[in-house]
């Protein structure tokens, strides 16, 4: 296998990466001349526009800016130009690393070499190829009726349409002690270097919060041969994401493995080793937990301070409509950072998966591109916790009756039905299964639970 170039930023570097990736003062300065010649700068290679397509929206616009070089922002840039668009596009991101997956970081990143090639989203060729303007940078401020955003390096770009892919970040735990060394969330590629070195120096690990990141964190650092203690405020894992059949795979699962679990218990404070690194954890009713490395997995909040800075409705998450703009006809926002109305759901939702990023970006390019639609794409998403792969179609919340297939606890399916319609499938080690599933939810296909339960019935057909 070829190597790819490594495409990690230079923080602080004033010239044009040499890996197409630039810092934003360069690139503002580059739209400053554009503006000064009255031009848009054409990319190096102009993609080939479908000639069914006619003229399209984006043929009038001056350029798109998309905030937030994650999976959303990334997958943005990349279909714009799959969908023909041949004008500007800036994906500015303000961690200091080329577009990158985050599955890995609780996963095989921790457990394995560390080989950073596997998670970036793309070489830094491509963004080249492509002529998609990486920029390291954040954005500060949007000015609507300038159509300009203000980069924190001291640039200013114009658009002519906004994407807000900006993600979400990890909550805090508002107690005492949370600002030791040894106390961190996991969500960047930053924080995952940090840990993954430290998970080898470290016996004990405590993981607080049982969701996925929390038990697949957990997982990891088990398999490298640390004790591991999970404490969770709920009965049960996954309680926000999983029906109970599944929620109680998981805890055996950690168990066996030796991982203690500790449900219904909450965090009074993080204990100080009198250096200012962690040592402990003390729980409400006062037991106490050794940990020489503490991660905090308590969900996740949406990044919306910068649309609410700038007028955009923002209600647990950045409000748009059924194609994902918001009230600003200018703007769209895409990804965990989205509060969108979901047909399934017959409500506004957010959604934190790889799927609906991509999703959400592929619907925004297209629409961008002359296709509209509304968003209605089936939710779909995975995990990897020892040697169970768990993925789930659809959108569970509200469930009222589980059917299981298979052999639980080690293979199975379960079906999730409210008011005898099926709203979700989860399957456990059984991807077939999840096809199969995929294809029922998308078609509507009818299926009751009297009918799931019946002996002899399966997802997949019996060859
Ligand atoms: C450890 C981990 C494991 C995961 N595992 C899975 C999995 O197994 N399966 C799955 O489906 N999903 C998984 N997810 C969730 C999935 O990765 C996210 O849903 C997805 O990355 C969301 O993409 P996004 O682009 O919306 O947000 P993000 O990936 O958070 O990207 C947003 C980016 O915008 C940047 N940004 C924010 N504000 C600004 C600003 N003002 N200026 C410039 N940049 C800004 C942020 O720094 C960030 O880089 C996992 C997430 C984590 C953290």
């Amino acid at each position: 296998m070829v190597p790819r170039p490594h495409p990690t930023l230079r923080s602080g570097s004033p010239a044009a990466h040499p890996l197409g990736v630039r810092h934003g003062q360069d690139h503002a300065r580059l739209r400053r001349q554009d503006r000064a010649d009255g031009r848009c700068r054409p990319p190096a290679r102009r993609p080939v526009v479908r000639a069914a397509a006619g003229p399209s929206a984006a043929d009038d616009l001056d350029g798109v800016v998309v905030v937030g070089a994650g999976q959303a922002g990334f997958r943005t840039a990349a279909s714009l130009r799959e969908c023909g668009y041949a004008g500007r596009i800036a994906l500015v991101g303000d961690e200091d690393t080329a577009p990158y997956e985050r599955p890995p970081l609780s996963k095989a990143y921790l457990t394995g070499d560390g080989d950073e090639d596997l998670l970036w989203l793309r070489s830094s060729e491509y963004f080249v190829r492509q002529s998609i303007d990486v920029l390291a940078d954040r954005v500060t401020a949007i000015d609507r009726a300038a159509r300009t955003v203000r980069l924190a390096g001291g640039g200013v770009l114009g658009y002519g349409h906004l994407v807000l892919a900006t993600g979400a970040r990890p909550r805090g735990l508002a107690v005492p002690g949370g600002e030791l060394r040894g106390v961190r969330p996991l969500r960047t590629l930053a924080e995952a270097r940090i840990l993954r070195d430290e998970l080898r120096r470290a016996a004990e690990v405590v993981v607080v919060g049982a969701g996925f990141v929390g038990l697949e964190f957990a997982a990891a650092a088990r398999a490298l041969g640390c004790a591991v203690t999970v404490v969770e405020l709920r009965d049960r894992p996954l309680a926000r994401a999983v029906g109970e059949r599944t929620a109680e795979h998981f805890t055996l699962l950690h168990r066996r493995q030796g991982t203690r679990l500790l449900f219904g218990r909450r965090v009074a404070r993080f204990l100080d080793d009198g250096t200012g690194a962690v040592a402990g954890v003390e729980l409400t009713d006062g037991s106490r937990l050794p940990a020489d490395v503490v991660v905090v997995g308590a969900g996740v909040e949406p990044r919306t301070e910068l649309a609410a800075a700038a007028g955009l409705e923002v209600d647990d998450g950045i409000v748009v409509d059924a194609r994902l703009r918001t009230g600003d006809p200018a703007i769209s926002a895409i990804g965990d950072c989205a509060a969108f109305p979901h047909p399934a759901a017959g409500r506004r939702i957010r959604l934190e998966s790889v799927q609906n990023a991509v999703g959400h970006a592929r619907l925004v390019a297209e629409r961008l591109t002359g296709q509209e639609r509304d968003y209605g794409d089936l939710p779909w998403f995975w995990s990897e916790q020892f040697s169970s792969t768990l993925q789930i179609a659809g959108l569970a919340d509200g469930h009222d009756t589980e059917v299981v297939l298979g052999e639980w606890p080690e293979a199975f399916s379960v079906l999730l039905f409210r008011a005898d319609r099926l709203v979700a499938v989860e399957t456990v080690n059984r991807p077939p299964d999840h096809m199969a599933a995929r294809r029922l939810l998308t078609k509507g296909v009818p299926l009751t639970p009297a009918t799931a339960a019946e002996g002899g019935f399966t997802l997949t057909p019996v060859p």
